[in-house]
């Protein structure tokens, strides 16, 4: 039996950290043993947001595509691609916005709160304004029929589903609608106890080396209260337990009661935190050391993918022109 289709996709804005890994990553490790998976870098979409950041996203490609393989995707399992290298996707996207009123996109929840939450970037644009179009147009290109997302970004795919409905009545039915795939996730604070993220300066990246990894957790914000060893603790309010909850899983009664009691001092459980954090990612590390020993083997990897994605990609924008009567010649 065909296995259903995923279609999913990251901005290649930095390196990814912890939070991007058990927020996405972890899952998608999961799901491409059962689904079809189709993962992109979403170029295209970082320019949305960063068309005038001086970034180099060259090499941001470069590196979230090792950020993924060295954290288990299998390009033998799943097709990963660069978004932009995918010409099919921009053409369904013009096409696509001939038919999605103006009203649907500026309704959109991202699109009011990203425009008063990013009020120093120059982001009222077209392009903006119609990213969720772009991003149906990422699912619709190649017919997915699952979208692996959390609760708060439902909205966007009911968005993509009245776009595909709307396509389906005017020209019949081409396209599945996606379904939304909610995933539980594991939510990691930032080393500070603020959310994880590269602009906060606070976040473990994927690339850390083992010497980074310790030093960056040595610095971590603990209980204000435990000054001394043998002072009592509140681990509930102490980020090196948030993180102790995912990595010291087995032994975390333990570590509570040890820190509520006074029996471990913060120098310690860090160092045993570190100690954790660095096992779990040692495969991680040894993925990377290997794939970038030879510096063609990311490249070989996305041409393959762009191949099969823009071979799928293809099918579908044939179907579609002949759907919407426009005439191809050679
Ligand atoms: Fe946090 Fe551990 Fe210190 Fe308790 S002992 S406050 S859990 S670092």
């Amino acid at each position: 039996m065909n296995k259903k289709r995923i279609m999913s996709g990251m901005r290649p804005t930095g390196s990814l950290h912890l939070g991007n890994y058990f927020g996405a990553l972890e899952n998608w490790v999961k799901l491409q043993n059962e689904y079809d998976c189709f993962f992109s870098i979403v170029d295209w979409h970082a320019l949305t947001t960063g068309y005038e950041d001086n970034i180099d996203m060259k090499s941001n490609i470069f590196n979230i595509a090792a950020d993924w393989i060295s954290a288990g995707l299998d390009p033998e399992k799943c097709t990963i691609f660069i978004q932009s290298n995918i010409k099919e996707i921009a053409e369904l996207h013009l096409l696509l916005s001939m038919i999605v009123p103006v009203s649907w996109l500026e309704r959109c929840p991202t699109y009011k709160d990203q425009l008063v939450q990013l009020k120093e970037k120059n982001i009222a644009t077209y392009g903006f304004l119609g990213y969720p179009n772009l991003m149906t147009s990422d699912i619709l290109i190649h017919k997915a029929d699952f979208v692996p997302v959390g609760e708060d970004q439902i909205p966007h795919i009911e968005l993509s589903r009245e776009i595909t409905r709307r396509f389906n009545n005017l020209y019949g039915n081409t396209f599945p609608e996606p379904q939304p795939l909610l995933t539980k996730i594991k939510t990691l604070p930032g080393l500070d106890g603020r959310k994880m993220s590269k602009s906060y300066d606070n976040a473990i990246a994927l690339s850390d080396k083992p010497e980074v990894i310790l030093q960056k957790i040595k610095s971590m914000i603990t209980d204000p209260q435990k000054i001394k060893k043998n002072d009592p603790g509140h681990p509930e309010i102490c980020a090196v337990y948030s993180y102790h909850k995912i990595f010291s899983a087995n032994e975390i009664l333990e570590i509570k009661e040890s820190c509520e009691k006074g029996e471990i001092g913060c120098v310690n459980c860090k160092k045993h935190l570190a100690e954790n954090v660095i096992a779990y990612m040692k495969p991680m590390h040894e993925i990377r050391n290997k794939i970038t020993e030879n510096s063609d083997y990311i490249m070989d990897i996305l041409t393959e993918g762009n191949k099969r994605a823009r071979s799928a990609a293809r099918e579908t924008i044939i179907e579609v022109r002949d759907k919407m009567n426009l005439l191809e010649l050679e």
